[in-house]
């Protein structure tokens, strides 16, 4: 990309041409490139954020590796239900054969796949794979709380020695679509400042989960809710965006450790949990409920029913004063095979004697692009595909099973396919709209950063665990009043082009905005609670009407709300189960 003098609005649009372009260098994005460029095609890879190193990637602690227990010296118990365990892990909104599909090419190919590339499982000393005793398919790489950093680094280094171009620190700010076929992206690359164009034969979003979008937040700070902004633009439908996980046992405190996670999950090598306590009372351990899958959402009703009995609210432990007790886990464990535990002895307290003080922290939207997941190609989008937390998925492994699905698809059809038209005139309004944000530098105004805080605030007292129709109308007005009378008055400080984060900042709000205001439409449609989704109006999982999707898309200017009803064979759930005895 060449550089330009200084012209804030620059007349010519550079444009360079791909035969894939990935968007978001997570795992996700990072697989797909790796994949792409197997298949020999031409591939570029933008990222916001440096590769493997932004997002949600970095934070993952365990690895789910759906392994074959006999590989740990078990017996191999055929269970029937395996789609079903599955899909509880996705409150039954999901696609049970994808995820079958899913765990069968993490366990027969790709744990053999990333070892091969360098990947290290923690092990004992006799070459055991370390697991859990209760949940043999968890496995750690190579510490509890660090594997997501470590196959983050691997993926990282096979790109770039792959000689895959990546373009890091790069924002795509639109997708452009024309009569429904997406042609490629416009990009800021905010270190030189060059906005750009990628005219792609296929497109694939990698942005991850939306998770900045709230005070205490577990994704780091490029997770603004592109993911969903942009797709909807361009005309792509949504779904599942109601379905918002919480982390319910992060730091309290300092405030910049806000993603750092106290597991409630089964850890290495001991059937003892970590217990979540508040009031001299345990309300809720893992290791008491083996079945369940996520505790996280259990952990937050039994915080919000502690609160209600206590007659205190809910509100009253949102910034702390509950805790972890790790005091009956084994230190040998904590020290030896958890990455997180050191950190509150950094603060001087020792988990081994003393409890460790917690908040919750917006964790991700499970929802993202409507897709076909035999393709991952958007249903209404030609030539756009989403992998991972952009189409709803979590979990790294599963994340990359998405990436290897879609680039199966793109070599499937790309053999004859021509470069889509790209509407140049959409190109030169984005660049309109992008450049505006620095023409007006300087002026007397507001901070983007401090829009972002104020949006922020806005879903941290309206979107919190516990939602009424209410109070979700009251958010969904406030941000429309951010939007309307805020908005206009944002500034940024200076209109230099290079490394202006502030210009990003501008541009994020934009995407949080949207991607909050479908958030909310989509919760208030679901009238029942299920998984972390609670409404205190709705307090029963309602099987039998909200068995379903909620899709949202654009309709002309407004949001068009519609429902596609689930089928699960061998599914039979009570019509109604009251969420609160769950
Ligand atoms: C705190 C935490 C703990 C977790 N624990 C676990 C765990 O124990 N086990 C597990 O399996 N999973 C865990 N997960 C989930 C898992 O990490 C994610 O589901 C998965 O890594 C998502 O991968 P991804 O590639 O889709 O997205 P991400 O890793 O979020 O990557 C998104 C990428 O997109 C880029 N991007 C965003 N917007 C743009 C844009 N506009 N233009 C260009 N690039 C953009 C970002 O910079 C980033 O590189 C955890 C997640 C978090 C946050």
């Amino acid at each position: 990309v060449r550089e330009r003098a200084d012209p804030v609005r620059p007349e010519e649009v550079n444009v360079l041409a791909t035969d894939v372009l990935i968007i978001g260098g997570g795992i996700a994005g990072m697989y797909a490139a790796l994949k792409a460029k197997a298949t020999g095609a031409n591939v570029l890879l933008v990222s916001k954020g440096p590769i493997g190193r932004s997002g949600g990637s970095v934070f993952a602690g365990t690895l789910v590796a759906y392994m074959d227990p006999t590989w740990l010296g078990y017996e191999r118990v055929p269970n029937p239900d395996e789609k079903l365990t599955h899909l509880d892990k996705y409150y039954y909104l999901m696609d049970g054969p994808h995820l079958v599909r899913s765990g069968e090419f993490i366990r027969n190919h790709l744990l053999g796949e990333l070892e091969e590339m360098g990947l290290y499982f923690l092990r004992l000393p006799d070459g055991r794979v370390i697991h859990n005793p209760t949940k043999p398919k968890h496995t750690w790489t190579p510490k509890m709380g660090m594997s997501g950093r470590a196959i983050g680094d691997l993926l990282r280094r096979h790109v770039l020695d792959a000689g895959i171009p990546v373009i890091e620190e790069a924002m795509a700010t639109s997708l452009i679509a024309t009569d429904g076929v997406c042609g490629g992206a416009t990009v800021l690359n905010f270190v030189t400042g060059d906005f750009f164009a990628v005219h792609a034969k296929n497109t694939i979003l990698a942005t991850g989960h939306a998770n900045y979008l709230s005070a205490r937040s577990t994704g780091t700070r490029e997770v603004c809710g592109d993911g969903i902004a942009l797709p909807y633009r361009a005309g792509a439908e949504l779904f599942n965006l109601e379905m918002q996980e919480w982390h319910v046992t992060d730091m309290a405190w300092p405030r910049a450790w806000t993603r750092l996670h106290i597991y409630p999950n089964p850890l290495p090598v001991t059937r003892e949990t970590a217990r979540l306590v508040a009031d001299d009372r345990v309300l809720f351990e893992q290791r008491t409920i083996p079945r369940i899958n996520k505790p996280y959402h259990y952990q937050h009703k039994r915080l919000y029913q502690h609160a209600v009995a206590s007659g205190k609210h809910y509100e009253d432990y949102k910034w702390g004063g509950y805790f972890s007790d790790l005091r009956h886990v084994d230190g040998f464990i904590q020290d030896a095979y958890s990455y997180q535990t050191q950190f509150p002895r950094k603060l001087g307290i020792d988990p081994t004697t003393q409890l460790v003080e917690n908040a919750p922290s917006y964790h991700y939207i499970v929802g993202g692009v409507w897709v076909d997941f035999p393709t991952m190609g958007s249903r209404t989008v030609e030539r756009l595909y989403a992998v991972g937390g952009a189409a709803g998925r979590d979990g790294q492994t599963d994340c990359m099973f998405d990436a290897h699905v879609a680039i199966a698809s793109i070599r499937d059809r790309q053999g004859d396919q021509e470069l889509p038209d790209l509407d140049v005139r959409r190109v030169h309004e984005e660049r309109d709209r992008v450049c505006r944000l620095i023409e007006s530098a300087g002026e007397d105004g507001i901070g983007p950063m401090e829009v972002k805080n104020q949006i922020r605030d806005v879903m941290w007292r309206g979107m919190d665990y516990v939602k009424t129709e209410p109070k979700m109308r009251q958010a969904h007005d406030e941000l429309e009043e951010i939007r309307e009378a805020i908005v206009p008055r944002m500034r940024v400080q200076t209109r230099t082009r290079r490394y202006n984060t502030e210009w990003v900042d501008a541009l994020d709000v934009f995407n949080m905005l949207d991607a909050c205001q479908l958030q909310i439409r989509a919760s208030i449609e679901r009238q029942e609670s299920r998984g972390p989704f609670f409404r205190e109006d709705f307090p029963y999982q309602d099987n039998e009407n909200w068995q379903r999707y909620v899709i949202v898309g654009k309709s002309d200017s407004s949001v068009a709300v519609r429902h596609e009803p689930i089928v699960i064979d061998g599914l039979s759930l009570p019509a109604r189960e009251d969420f609160l005895v769950q």
